[in-house]
């Protein structure tokens, strides 16, 4: 079955006139699902008018907000939008406690089901499965407690079965290679590139160069690198560097779709 990644943020920590923070939608079989929801992802998603009827399930890597600020303004739209589906959110089990609050406020009301699935990003674990996918956690170093995703279908005919794995905010870590070995496609955060090396220990983030070396030792099919910090403009020199250790890696850019 044909699956899609669409880039809806490819940035960091601060929005920069050239990106918005962590969003994609992955298309696999005949499903959506959101991983991480920055703020601008709801704008995002209606300029490029993507369909949210098949959209479930939205994953949540970490807390910190560039990847899940944007979470109470879509789920505010989504009832005006006269939404009936029940929409389920996989996060750590401290979201639940900081929104709610704010739904409570904001979204009295709601006239579809919320429902929220406490991970422990700390252990690799099935956090969804249905009659043709499964998501596994992706245990990430970060500063906060965070995972990545591993998105795989698993149904019975003789078809190529995709894997996609989503590596969120983390240090270089070798220890998530045995899991996303030989996916089809990785998306590898790479939020500095080699002049911020220090930078990037401190906030436990992954070179650009980082990337490439895990894309490479997993023998992934394609990298796609983003999550780029403010203080670099130019995105070549995230892609030069990565490319170094990696000949199929191409940038993240927003709006765009990448076919696998
Ligand atoms: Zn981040
Ligand atoms: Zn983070």
């Amino acid at each position: 079955m044909n699956a899609t990644l669409t880039i809806l943020g490819a940035g960091s920590a601060l929005p920069t006139w050239q990106n918005t923070p962590a969003c994609q939608i992955l298309n696999l079989g005949d499903k959506s699902f959101m991983i991480d929801c920055g703020e601008g992802a709801q704008l995002t998603m209606r300029q490029m008018g993507v369909k949210v009827s098949r959209l479930y399930s939205i994953f949540i890597s970490h807390l910190h907000g560039d990847h899940c600020f944007g979470l109470i303004g879509l789920i505010s739209t989504f009832d005006m939008m006269n939404r009936t589906q029940p929409l389920h959110i996989y996060a750590h089990g401290d979201l639940e406690k900081t929104l709610r609050p704010l739904l409570d406020y904001h979204c009295q009301n709601l006239r579809y089901e919320l429902v929220f699935h406490t991970i422990n990003p700390r252990h690799r674990e099935v956090v969804f499965s249905d009659r043709t996918v499964t998501v596994e956690s992706i245990p990430l170093k970060h500063t906060v407690p965070a995972c990545g995703f591993l998105f795989y279908e698993h149904h019975r005919d003789s078809e190529p079965r995709k894997r996609y794995a989503y590596v969120s905010d983390t240090m270089y870590t070798e220890k998530i290679i045995e899991q996303i070995q030989g996916v089809d496609v990785l998306f590898h955060e790479a939020t500095f590139t080699d002049e911020w090396e220090s930078r990037c220990q401190a906030t436990m983030h992954s070179t650009a160069r980082q990337a490439g070396r895990i894309a490479r030792l997993a023998e992934a099919g394609r990298l796609i690198i983003g999550h780029y910090s403010s203080r670099e403009n130019d995105h070549n020199v995230f892609l030069r560097e990565a490319l170094e250790e990696f000949p199929a890696t191409e940038l993240a850019v927003e709006r765009q779709s990448y076919a696998f």
